[in-house]
Order: C-alpha cells, then sequence, then structure tokens
C-alpha cells in the first residue's frame, strides 16, 4: 500500500491500516498490542494529538510524534437544506476542494462520500466531470469523511449508511478505497456493517472484479444507457469497457448469496427514457441479480439536458416491474444547496452562459479537448 509522508517527512498514520500500524511500531521497537490502541484513539475517539492517547506510554507517545502526523480535512462550509439534507465542503493540505453529503430519510442517515478531488470519467452529463481529475484522495481523507461529519453533528444524524457516490470515480482509486473500506468496516475504527457500505462506479470492469473478491460491500453500477451507442454518447469510458463487458462481468461476480447489484439510471427526457428503452434494459438484466435506481437527472444551468417529466419516470419504472425487476425511483434530496447526485464540485457561477451544453456539444467539446476515443482512452486505468 502507499504511504502518505508530509513535506516534514512525516507519515500519514491515518492513511495506514491496523496491520501497517502494528508492523510501523514494531519496526521501530514498540509493543504490537500498542497498534490497537493508537488505532481506537484515531478513529473512535477521533483524537487530533498524540499526547491525548492517555493510554499510550509516553516514550511510544513521543516516536509517533516523531515519525507520524495525524490528518484532517479542513472544514470549509457545512450547509443545511431545508429538507435535512447537509452537505459539508472540505479542504484538502493543498487546498483541493472536495464534498460529502449527509441525507436523512426515514431513520436512516446516509453520507455520500468523495473518493477524488474531481473526476476523470468524464460523463457528459455530469458536473463533477467537469473540473477533470485533480488527485486521488488518500485512505484518511476517504475514511475522515464519516469519522469528521460524526464529529460535527448531533447523535440525531448518527450516520448508518455510507455510499461511495460523492465526487470521484471510487474504482479508479481502488489502492486508496480499500484500505479506506477497511477503516469503515473494522470493529476497532469506524465499525460499519458490509450491508450497510456501497460502492458506486461508472463500470471499471478489473477493478469491480478485484473489489467483489476483496471485501463484501455492496455494488452499484451507473449504467444510464440501454445501448453501446448511446452508452458512449454520454459515459466515455464505455469505450475502453463495453457495457455488454461490464454485464457479462456482473453477471459472473461472486456475490453473497443475498446481494444484488444497484443500476444507477439518470433519466434524461428524449436522450434515454422511452418505452424502448425500457425494454430494452428488461433485457439486459437477464441473469444478473440486479436491482434498478431510476434517478431523474438533477436539471442545472450548465447542460441543456431536462429531467423527463414524473409521469414518464412512472411508466418507466411500471414497465421494469411489471417485469418482474426491482426498480426505485432516487427522490432528489438538497437541490437547494447544490448536494443532488451531478451536483456536486459545481464550481462556476458564470455556467449558466456556456453556450451549447446538449449532451452532444458537450461530447463534441470534449473530444476536442482530447476527450476522443484514441486519446482519451483510460491509459492509466489498468
Ligand atoms: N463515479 C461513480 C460515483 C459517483 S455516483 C459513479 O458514476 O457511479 C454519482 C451518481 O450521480 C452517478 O450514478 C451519476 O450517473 C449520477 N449523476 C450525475 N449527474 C447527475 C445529474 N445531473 N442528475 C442525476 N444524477 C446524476
Amino acid at each position: 500500500m502507499p504511504t502518505f509522508v508530509r513535506a516534514d517527512g512525516r507519515i500519514d498514520i491515518k492513511s495506514l491500516t491496523l496491520a501497517e500500524i502494528e508492523a510501523a511500531l514494531t519496526g521501530l521497537g514498540s509493543e504490537r498490542f500498542r497498534a490497537v490502541q493508537v488505532y481506537k484513539w484515531l478513529w473512535q475517539r477521533g483524537v487530533s494529538r498524540f499526547d491525548e492517547m492517555t493510554n499510550v506510554a509516553r516514550s511510544v507517545r513521543e516516536l509517533l510524534e516523531e515519525r507520524f502526523y495525524i490528518a484532517f480535512l479542513e472544514v470549509v462550509a457545512v450547509q443545511a437544506s431545508i429538507d435535512g439534507t447537509h452537505k459539508f465542503l472540505w479542504a484538502t493540505e493543498e487546498g483541493h476542494r472536495i464534498e460529502s453529503v449527509m441525507i436523512p430519510d426515514d431513520g436512516r442517515n446516509t453520507l455520500c462520500v468523495s473518493s477524488q478531488a474531481g473526476c476523470a470519467m468524464a460523463c457528459t452529463f455530469c458536473l463533477t466531470g467537469d473540473l477533470g481529475l485533480r488527485r486521488h484522495l488518500r485512505p484518511s481523507e476517504i475514511a475522515n469523511q464519516p469519522l469528521q461529519v460524526r464529529q460535527r453533528l448531533d447523535a440525531q444524524y448518527r450516520i448508518s449508511n455510507i455510499v461511495m457516490m460523492g465526487m470521484g470515480e471510487p474504482l479508479h482509486n481502488l489502492d486508496n478505497l480499500l484500505p479506506a473500506l477497511e477503516i469503515y468496516l473494522d470493529e476497532q475504527a469506524l465499525n460499519f456493517s458490509h450491508r450497510k457500505i456501497t460502492v458506486s462506479t461508472v463500470g471499471l470492469v478489473p477493478q469491480l472484479q478485484k473489489l467483489a473478491e476483496s471485501t463484501p460491500v455492496n455494488l452499484a453500477v451507473s449504467l444510464n444507457a440501454t445501448t453501446e451507442e448511446q452508452r458512449r454518447e454520454v459515459m466515455p469510458i464505455t469505450r475502453k469497457y463495453s457495457m455488454q463487458a461490464l454485464l457479462d462481468a456482473c453477471r459472473e461476480l461472486p456475490l453473497k448469496q443475498t446481494k444484488r447489484i444497484t443500476f444507477e439510471y439518470v433519466m434524461m427526457a428524449g436522450f434515454n427514457d422511452s418505452l424502448a428503452d425500457a425494454q430494452r434494459l428488461v433485457r439486459l438484466m437477464r441473469g444478473i441479480k440486479s436491482k434498478i435506481n431510476l434517478i431523474p437527472y438533477n436539471e442545472n444551468p450548465a447542460r441543456a439536458i431536462k429531467r423527463p417529466a414524473d409521469g414518464v419516470v412512472r411508466a418507466f419504472q411500471h414497465h421494469l416491474v411489471a417485469h418482474g425487476l426491482q426498480a426505485s425511483v432516487r427522490i432528489t434530496r438538497g437541490r437547494d444547496i447544490s448536494a443532488a447526485c451531478g451536483q456536486l464540485g459545481k464550481a462556476d457561477p458564470d455556467a449558466a452562459r456556456v453556450e451549447g451544453t446538449s449532451i452532444a456539444a458537450i461530447r463534441i467539446r470534449r473530444e476536442g479537448e482530447g476527450y476522443d476515443a484514441s486519446r482519451f482512452a483510460f491509459d492509466d486505468i489498468v
């Protein structure tokens, strides 16, 4: 696993797993059991200084202080929506802005977590894609989001679920995601059940397979289209992993008996919301343990894309359900604070003046910027 070292030579201890802290401490001549103590102070108490770790011997605390530092995200702003949704704007050490969104709903509190500053996937309809990839988040930054939200919100907002559906493509950052998931799941750290954690992806096939082999968390795939051509138009990653290859991989994933893959389907008026789309979607889902989550497009000034009328969404859902699929419609939350799906990282207040914001215009502009089939081949994605 990569280690993260600050300019002063100290290591980001919160990016280490328990096993790595153990190895580091024993390597420095300290007893092995100290690692669990330190780990609990970091993730259960959320301390910011080593000298708060009162049951750890002073000599060990001094050693820790010399070699390591305790990372926190800087809180830039917390906004509350009229519907109870809270958006947290954080800054990383170098000042990259990232966001997390807490969505309270009927006794559940779901935290939507970011995995990267910006995103490289360039889905034409998504505003985070406009930023491009700024940087992969470290394990400490992925795991600090729920820790720091816990520290700031009242007990009434105790986080029950985590969805990796904030900024970024989590599987593009798998090396840092896996240790962060370990911290989420470890009962000596954040202690979430794997049933309450969902990782959402555009569909990076080998990484999806590796994730399913290495952790039991829930999987969600952003499908968003029903033909290869249509999906290429909105999700350029389809040029690297075809929809067929993605769905074949989903069919074969080693899932626990009770698990289903969630397929997210952003509905865009006149683009992918026809009866023919619903019929194709039913066929595509054959042989896959799936549930469909329909997400009516969240309109924004930077795109000419429209949300389909409610009746269209309901008819689409009805067709899926009538053909034996599980299908729900995601209710938009936090729109007034730009916290809804696809709104994170919305930075440019002048966006409304951008001309030509249809799906095709954005795709053509992206291709002009080098996001075409040959140059934007996702070569760095193994
Ligand atoms: N990169 C991962 C994690 C982000 S999840 C993934 O794509 O799955 C964010 C979800 O919001 C994705 O399903 C995406 O398709 C959806 N989305 C993006 N922009 C949206 C918008 N304007 N309205 C509704 N959903 C949107």
